[in-house]
């Protein structure tokens, strides 16, 4: 597999290096070269497939000359150790349940099959890497517990303190052995900018090895595709073309389900569904991207003005506005709207959805109105509800199950080292 920053198709990497650099030096992204299609026996049998023969179909197709099967077979046998099943909510609805692993959400798919990727690369060259990552909730616990007792990969974290809702610190702190927690005396942008300057400091890099673990790092894209595939062999039975709502901040989630369109994945038609931060809305209604400061809202982990993964979009798309906009429609939701969606269907279906997935499910009816073919309608749902307990109305809030994975983190002791906003301490720190 060879990949190609999307601002400059000559500069041309391996997987492993592209996994390790994270970023292009030119500040691109990393693509793969080629996009291969899936042979069409793979979709004719995929309903007898598990998500984790279907990741391997997947990464076969690309990972070719970078990764013998065998490992392939270790990697994911390691990292896809839950499912990610396909839920009926009412009608030709459902809800793609992406929340079964550690930490509860959509992102332990990712974190989980980087730290394999990297541990594996790692074996192959017997080093050791420091991780940093800043983390303004979410991110960080699914890192921190997917690279959990990984060999030869250290990882800190950086936490804006008084920032992070308890579980989010809770699932950061208590971890332990190669889990570090650095609460900073600061916001979120500080503790991005602690890790910015780190790696821009070369006497530091040449004395630690430091690594990233950023949501745009390919290693995270690539396994957000399997339950694409595996909604569509849960689903393929029903016999109808399949429209898929993706709840969006970054856009690395709908990036990856476009990825598995390309190699041939059967979609009828993508929804990208916001909350107020709608600047790929606006850029579907307009053609013109203008990038603004993200508000804060309820499904906080969308709250992204500028999503890193538009860049990939275009590319994936040839840069041809008209052939985006067949592929995709977008949607903006308010609070409110989210919030009354959340008791609506709760109480007309006994399902519920958090804030994220209340997006989804809306964009996805949104559409579904405006077509007159009849679709099988799914919605990415990618936390759990407990996760976001706070956020929902008084009334609300007590039926919202807590699952024992969240309940057990309650009587864990917190362990984090609390330190300034200064990068000369944070530098000293990681020199140790
Ligand atoms: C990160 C996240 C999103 C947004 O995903 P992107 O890939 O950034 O678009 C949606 N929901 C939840 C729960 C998340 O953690």
């Amino acid at each position: 597999m060879k990949l190609y920053s999307t601002n400059n198709p000559n500069h041309i990497v391996d997987l492993q290096e592209a996994v390790f650099k994270g970023l292009p030096p030119d500040n691109g992204l990393y693509m793969p070269t080629v996009i291969p299609k899936l042979p069409s026996a793979f979709f004719d049998t995929i309903e007898n497939k598990s998500i984790q023969e279907i990741a391997f179909e997947v990464c076969k197709a690309l990972f070719v000359g970078s990764i013998s099967d065998n490992d392939i077979h270790t990697i994911i046998q390691k990292a896809i150790t839950f499912t990610a099943p396909a839920v009926h909510v009412e009608n030709n609805i459902y809800s793609l349940e992406l929340y079964h692993g550690p930490t509860l959400a959509f992102k332990d798919f990712g974190a989980r099959f980087m730290a394999q990727l990297m541990a594996y690369f790692l074996g192959k060259k017997n080093n050791n890497i420091n991780i940093l990552v800043a983390t303004s909730g979410d991110t960080g616990g699914a890192v921190a517990s997917g690279f959990f007792k990984t060999d030869g990969i250290n990882v800190t974290i950086l936490y804006p303190s008084g920032k992070v809702s308890a579980s989010q610190e809770k699932q950061l702190t208590t971890l332990g052995h190669n889990i570090t927690a650095l609460e900073i005396d600061g916001t979120f942008d500080d503790c991005q900018k602690l890790v910015k300057t780190a790696f821009l400091d070369s006497d530091l890099t040449q004395k630690v090895n430091l690594s990233s673990a950023n949501s745009i790092n390919i290693a995270r894209l690539i396994p957000q595709s399997f339950y694409y595939y595996a909604s569509y062999a849960q689903l393929k039975k029903l016999g109808k073309p399949i429209v898929y709502s993706i709840p969006s901040g970054n856009f690395g989630n709908i990036c990856a389900g476009m990825i598995a369109q390309k190699m041939g994945l059967p979609v009828h038609h993508f929804v990208a569904s916001v909350n107020a931060n709608d600047t790929f809305v606006q850029f579907l209604n307009t053609g013109t991207y203008l990038p603004k400061p993200s508000v804060a809202t309820l499904s906080n982990a969308m709250d992204v003005g500028n999503p890193s993964n538009f860049v990939r979009i275009n590319e994936l798309f040839n840069k041809e506005f008209g052939v985006i906009k067949n592929h995709v429609s977008g949607y903006s939701f308010d609070d409110k709207v989210t919030q009354n969606s959340i008791r609506e269907i709760y109480n007309r279906t006994g399902y519920m959805m958090d804030p994220h997935g209340a997006v989804g499910y809306l964009g996805l009816m949104k559409y579904l109105n405006t077509q007159k073919e009849n679709l099988t309608g799914v919605f990415l749902h990618t936390a759990h509800p407990a996760k976001f307990v706070d956020t929902y109305e008084p009334d609300m809030k007590p039926k919202v199950e807590i699952p024992k994975a969240l309940s057990d983190l309650e009587n864990k002791q917190k362990v984090s080292i609390k330190m300034k906003n200064d990068f000369n301490v944070f530098k000293s720190f990681l020199l140790q």
